[in-house]
């Protein structure tokens, strides 16, 4: 699949390659069992004229994928379990923005909230995974899919046309090799890519970090609109400078004005000097808010307010869209909570470290306060919904029952002290939620 896509890249716009490398990457997606894919794929290479004994290959396949194709669950992305807000539309309209010394921004619930609802579902502010840019969307992030080739460079795809229009920073990176460099640079670059699309000109850009400077207690009402959505992560928390960071902020500002489109904006001492400003913030925001695994990161406006527990309330899943869905019974004033952590299992010592050292703050959760967990095992080992997971987790027929008994388990049981069981339990209940998610598991 890597080295069908890589040739897509690379194949001559019109020319033979392209039918063949949709041809070829068709049969991956067969031998993949992904019927669906396989046939877009099929019409691609139809649409790019493949040539005569191919196309009867091409027809064989086509009927095959027709005869094996069968309508699974979980076709459409999950979405929000309530209506959403109105200023904020990514979020469900059960959640409510408070802004307080002790915590920042952050949410609470308006009323009680059972276990298994999606309470945020947002699409990143900025993002990108740390595989080859030929492997994924570089839209939407997604992998595994029919994915199409930028018209003019060898070094990006989009998994749709759809994508393709809406994706506005490439055009800055397009006919450079900005998109091979690392994903931290990678990701800076989008985010000075997003604030120069925002504004109409360098002067517009320069006048609005001003004002926003000048009134840095005044936050965005909403998230309706593009600058309202910069507002708001200009003005997410930043973590501290440290001496090495100044390097690093040196290279990428060099990265970015070696790109000839980005060089002839910034073409006076005083806009070079407020770039390399900018470059550093975006720096220090992305550092303290970027959330993600070893496949990807991102930032989102909404998603990065969201505090830390060692006892979340809610876990994120990520399926293009960062997805929030509640993962113990939240009542009616509670805070909701994510946990930095992962999926990792740390001590007390090692949580505690960790949230100094990288977030610099001091856990005061539930589980940091308590002094031993008291967890009986034996019941929640015992427990029907429990076993019905175990047995049925790994696999995806049963995917609708899987999910059902998650969350009877989640309800009867996430109010106890954190536990593995418990853990084991959100995170399949996660991986269920979305069928890419659950590629990853299988
Ligand atoms: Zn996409
Ligand atoms: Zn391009
Ligand atoms: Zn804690």
């Amino acid at each position: 699949m890597d080295f069908y896509n890589q040739s897509l890249c690379y194949a001559e716009n019109g020319s033979k390659n392209v039918a063949l490398a949709y041809a070829h990457r068709s049969a991956c997606f067969f031998h993949m069992e992904k019927y669906e894919e396989a046939l877009i794929d099929i019409q691609l290479a139809k649409n790019a004229n493949v040539s005569e004994d191919q196309l009867t290959e091409m027809d064989q396949r086509k009927s095959e994928c027709e005869k094996l194709i069968v309508k699974k669950p979980l076709e459409n992305l999950p979405k929000l379990s309530y209506e959403a807000d109105t200023n904020f539309p990514s979020i469900a309209n059960v959640l409510e923005l408070k802004n307080s010394p002790e915590f920042g921004r952050y949410f609470v619930a308006k009323c009680d909230i059972p276990c298994g609802k999606i309470v945020l579902a947002e699409e990143s502010f900025i993002g990108v995974r740390k595989d080859n840019p030929w492997m994924y969307c570089s839209e939407c992030l997604q992998m595994n899919t029919n994915l199409i080739p930028c018209q003019s460079c060898a070094t990006t795809v989009f998994c749709s046309n759809k994508c393709m229009a809406k994706n506005t920073a490439h055009k800055w990176e397009c006919g450079t090799n900005f998109n091979l460099f690392d994903c931290e640079i990678k990701f800076q670059g989008q985010a000075i890519f997003l604030a120069i699309d925002t504004f109409g000109s360098i002067d517009q850009l320069m006048e609005f970090i001003e004002s926003i400077l000048c009134d840095v207690e005044k936050q965005p009402m909403s998230l309706l609109d593009s600058k309202s959505k910069y507002h708001f992560f200009f003005n997410l928390s930043k973590s501290l400078l440290h001496a090495d960071d100044i390097l690093l902020v040196y290279k990428i500002y060099i990265d970015l004005m070696k790109i000839p489109k980005i060089a002839a904006l910034f073409d006076s001492k005083e806009k070079q000097r407020f770039l390399a400003h900018l470059v550093a913030h975006h720096f220090l925001v992305i550092l303290n808010n970027a959330h993600g695994n070893n496949s990807y990161q991102s930032v989102g406006a909404i998603f990065s307010m969201f505090n830390h527990s060692c006892t979340p309330n809610v876990m994120q899943f990520f399926d293009g869209k960062q997805h929030l869905v509640t993962i113990r019974p939240v009542k009616k004033g509670d805070q909701l909570f994510i946990s930095y952590l992962g999926k990792q299992k740390h001590s007390l010592e090692q949580r505690q470290e960790i949230c100094k050292s990288k977030w610099n703050f001091i856990c005061n959760c539930e589980r940091c306060n308590s002094v031993g967990e008291i967890v009986d095992h034996n019941t929640i080992t015992s427990d029907v919904h429990y076993i019905f997971v175990l047995e049925n987790g790994y696999t995806e027929d049963q995917s609708s029952e899987v999910l059902d008994h998650c969350e009877k388990f989640l309800n009867n049981y996430a109010h106890l002290p954190w536990s593995d069981e418990i853990q084991f339990v959100i995170d399949i209940y996660c991986a269920h939620l979305s069928r890419n998610n659950l590629n990853q598991l299988l």
